[in-house]
């Protein structure tokens, strides 16, 4: 057992866990062995362990709780609906009343011009969904052969079979076979990692350059769409240098494929504006959603599309796909709910125009550690490269696992903040309080104090 445990009831869960739960992306054996933290409940940008602690949420669960933790008006939300109508399928030609005005709502504060949504339980299934509807719509216009997504490395575009395949995670690839036919990648605009002796913005163009070069190997007769994410989550925080999205859009206008945002994590205001689009001025012709939709509150996602796919699909018949949960209207009735407070709660202005431009001044206040070879952020996503020289970003050897030894000492001393390899980063709840985010980065300085101090023995 690593962490001390002192409550009963802990050790009972941690036996429960070890004998029957095999947990998302864990080493099984290991963690039987260690027994999982057990987060007992939350509230605002808290949480509580069974032990007691009380612990800052730095990465708003996965991304998700946008609105922070016990926002009574979502459970009225969905316990209205359950009473109402728990359940109802959106299958066969039949609809209830929180799904549509869901899609209207959405069809408000997405990009102009996207005004249609395929609703699915999670952001896995909108972009299987994608992969399928793209492939139908090339077939419908005509071009068959138009079958092959070009994704980009390190990106994270869901844990389900397409999804895995789209993103670039070698580890995942490795694991089943991956990935499935018609799906290649071109590397990550992640200058910080991957840069070399190129200026960030040098490095921009070649990064952006290389969909180009795809696009001619693979043939744009062949090429179904280009998806990306407009910042890199799971990958590691990666802020493309400024050149990347420009020279995108100027290679995308010379080709006829579609461009998909993976909005997953930059939607619903992460990054001041609704969605990571409006934030680069992309115009997408697919946006895959979830996560900030509900707050994480219940399991929901989407894949909205372009007015003029949604024509050519009128003319194809019958999609046949579809989830059980496509729409559920409990789902629905919070995702509507959360949307109504973030709107009236006018929650992206205060992102935009007070607590993202204070949190990036206060973590930035971070790049003076030692350990720290660059902060970067935008709106309230943040990243922290650890780093054993901060001129040249030489990293630790591997096996020193800097990361992970920092993100133990931060979850010691009450903050979640999530490690990818040697990157620490931060997506914290979007309500988070100025006081809040001087508790975030005072925690994160220990911590980082901390490592420091564990690398020196
Ligand atoms: N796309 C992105 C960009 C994500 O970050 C995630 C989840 N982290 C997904 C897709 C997959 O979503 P889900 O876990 O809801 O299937």
């Amino acid at each position: 057992m690593n962490m001390s445990v002192n409550n009963p009831q802990t050790q009972h869960w941690q036996a429960m866990s070890r004998d029957h739960h095999l947990a998302p992306f864990s080493d099984f054996k290991q963690l039987a062995e260690k027994g999982p933290r057990i987060i007992t409940r939350a509230d605002g940008v808290h949480l509580w362990d069974s032990e007691g602690h009380k612990i800052l949420d730095g990465m708003a669960g996965l991304w998700c709780v946008a609105l922070g933790y016990g926002r009574e008006e979502l459970v009225e939300a969905a316990s209205k609906q359950m009473r109402e109508l728990p359940f109802y399928n959106t299958f066969f030609q039949t609809a209830h009343p929180p799904v549509l005005e869901l899609a209207k709502a959405l069809s408000e504060i997405t990009p102009a011009g996207m005004n249609h949504v395929v609703f699915t339980g999670s952001g896995s299934e909108g972009n299987d969904t994608m992969l399928r509807m793209v492939r139908h719509y090339w077939a419908l216009k005509g071009k068959p052969a138009k079958k092959v997504v070009i994704a980009r490395e390190n990106g994270y575009h869901g844990s389900t079979v397409a999804g895995a395949s789209l993103g670039g995670m070698k580890g995942m690839h490795e694991q089943g076979d991956l990935p499935i036919p018609g799906i290649v990648h071109i590397a990550q605009p992640y200058w910080f990692g991957e840069g070399g002796d190129m200026t960030p913005e040098a490095f921009g163009i070649w990064a952006a350059d290389e969909l180009e070069k795809k696009i001619l190997e693979v043939g744009e007769d062949n090429v179904a769409a280009f998806i990306a994410e407009p910042i890199q989550g799971a990958g590691g925080v990666i802020i493309p240098p400024d050149s990347y999205w420009p020279r995108v859009r100027e290679i995308l206008a010379k080709y006829d494929i579609l461009f998909v945002a993976d909005e997953v994590i930059c939607g619903f205001g992460r990054t001041g504006e609704w969605f990571g689009s409006d934030y680069y001025g992309n115009t997408p012709d697919l946006m895959t959603i979830a996560k900030g939709l509900t707050s994480g509150y219940v399991p929901m996602g989407g894949l909205v599309v372009r007015d003029e796919i949604v024509a050519v699909l009128n003319e194809g018949g019958d999609f046949n796909h579809g989830f059980t949960y496509s729409g559920h209207p409990v789902a629905a009735a919070v995702a509507l709910e959360n949307i109504r407070i973030l709107r009236e709660e006018k929650i992206l202005e205060t992102v935009r125009e007070e607590t993202a431009p204070y949190l990036q001044k206060r973590l930035r206040e971070l790049a003076d550690h030692p350990l720290v070879g660059e902060v970067r952020g935008v709106g309230m996503l943040g990243a922290i490269e650890l780093v054993k020289d901060k001129q040249t970003r030489e990293r630790y050897p591997s096996d020193r696992a800097v990361g992970m030894v920092c993100r133990g000492h931060c979850f010691d001393n009450g903050l979640i903040m999530r490690a990818v390899g040697d990157t620490m980063i931060i997506s914290p709840p979007l309500v988070i309080s100025k006081h809040e985010i001087d508790e975030l980065v005072e925690k994160a300085r220990t911590c980082l104090d901390l490592t420091a101090r564990a690398l020196l023995v």
